[in-house]
């Protein structure tokens, strides 16, 4: 496949095209009609917990552009958007009377994309939790069950007539990893105590998520997504392969395996992973754990390198740069590796009783170089290239791939790293918020076009 110009058309008529962003990373309109503040808004207030203090602010500022920001989409020749709602928007309470401000906002976002006759694809939880239910235990607490459940049912009960497409959540291992493990996320909590209840609730929601759908939007297709790496182990030596299964068992099937009715991952010898099941009783809740999801949504940046590392805390293992590739790396240092993003995918769909899969997100953040007033973005265009070919290839052989999603429309929030980092297809000036379409977004434009 290396070399062959690959078209959008290869793919098949049904084929998904999207982009994806996030009310977090986008929207801004902190404190405008009733919204209230999210774990990421507390967080990142306090000093030091983003790259460079950057502040929220009025990130892209979707909340008032996103006219210009479906524009655009259509004129790059999406036919999917992908957002995410705000719970804070929606129950500034966390609980109880919707916000009709809030509801009224994501009507239009939905009114729009169908006027444009893009299909709306909605997140229901990408990270931004309200800081109100946090104050009450947030993911730690067993209430979040019903406080989830209500969140989906109101969020079914004013969209559902509109949206039919669905994502329950974001990355649980990201979310619950760095925000209650690592405390490099928002909530900003660490240690097991905070993750192992948080890992079970998610669980519990996830499940829960997709059956509140199911019962309450007709003709509902829906899905869930999951970060996931391709895990290399520095050397075959037993000690690295076996440090290489322990993060695989963290990073990539913690909450794909107790879904799909398999239970809690296990590794030989991983105490954390028994006492994670132990402390969370897994085999009582199995069921309530799994769902029959219409679609998994994979997301994927790169590949990681596992060496054993005995000073390393319950995974005795680290992060290395491979030895024996010479790879290439996104300004954020993520390898940049196609053929493992096919691995990975591959390794998803090998579970028996795997749904259908969409890519839900794919990208890469790079520093773009302005020449004569147009941004060009070449790497990014050879990152999309690459990992379109593969996937591509996959497809032919078989494998039941039914959309891709590039991250992201717009250079946004990113995270704990702040504004440095750039994903966008499309540039935006922080102080006018003007929007300029880069190479990349126009190399998608006459991709999408084939
Ligand atoms: C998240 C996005 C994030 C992207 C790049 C994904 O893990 O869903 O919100 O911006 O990765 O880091």
């Amino acid at each position: 496949m290396k070399g062959k110009i690959i078209l959008a058309s290869d793919f098949g008529r049904d084929f998904q095209w999207g982009v994806a962003i996030a009310a977090q990373q986008n929207e801004g309109g902190r404190n405008i009609g009733g919204r209230s503040d999210s774990i990421w808004d507390t967080f990142a207030d306090k000093n030091n917990k983003i790259k460079n203090n950057h502040k929220i602010g009025d990130a892209c500022d979707f909340f008032h552009q996103y006219q210009r920001d479906i524009d655009i989409c259509k004129l790059i020749g999406f036919n999917t958007f992908r957002f995410s709602i705000s719970w804070s928007r929606v129950l500034p309470n966390g609980t109880g009377a919707p916000n009709m401000d809030g509801i009224r906002f994501y009507n239009q976002v939905i009114d729009y994309c169908i006027q444009k006759n893009i299909r709306p694809f909605v997140t229901l939880y990408h990270w931004d939790l309200p800081t109100v239910l946090e104050i009450e235990g947030g993911w730690t607490s067993h209430r979040m069950l019903d406080w989830f459940s209500y969140y989906v049912e109101t969020c079914a009960e004013h969209f559902g007539d509109r949206v039919k497409d669905w994502i329950v959540l974001n990355e649980p291992t990201g979310f619950t990893t760095l925000g209650y493990m690592l405390g490099m996320h928002a909530p900003g909590r660490r240690g097991i105590s905070s993750f192992f209840p948080a890992v079970h609730n998610v669980l519990l929601c996830q499940a829960q998520g997709g059956r509140i759908l199911r019962n309450k939007v007709e003709k509902a297709h829906i899905g869930t997504t999951f970060s996931c790496s391709y895990i290399y182990p520095n050397s075959d030596k037993p000690e690295d392969i076996k440090a290489a299964q322990r993060v695989d068992a963290i990073m990539n099937r913690l909450f794909i395996e107790p879904l799909l009715g398999i239970g809690y991952p296990r590794v030989s010898d991983f105490k954390f992973l028994e006492k994670l099941e132990i402390h969370n009783l897994a085999w009582r809740h199995k069921e309530q754990m799994t769902f029959d999801y219409d679609f998994i949504g994979l997301q994927n940046y790169f590949p990681i390198t596992v060496k054993y590392n005995p000073i390393i805390p319950y995974l005795s293992a680290s992060e290395v740069k491979p030895k024996d590739r010479n790879v290439p790396y996104t300004s954020m240092g993520w390898e940049i590796n196609s053929q493992a993003f096919g691995q990975i995918i591959k390794q998803f769909a090998q579970y028996p009783n795997m749904p259908r899969l969409m890519i839900t997100e794919n990208g890469a953040s790079f520093k773009d170089t302005l020449v004569d007033n147009e941004i060009h973005d070449i790497k990014r265009i050879q990152y999309y290239k690459s990992h379109l070919s593969e996937l591509l290839r996959l497809k032919n052989k078989g494998l039941p791939i039914d959309g891709y999603f590039a991250w992201t429309l717009t250079d946004n929030f990113e995270w704990n790293f702040g504004y440095t980092p750039k994903f966008g297809l499309v540039h935006v000036d922080k102080d006018t918020q003007e929007r300029t379409i880069k190479k990349s977004g126009y190399w998608f434009k006459s991709f999408l076009h084939t």
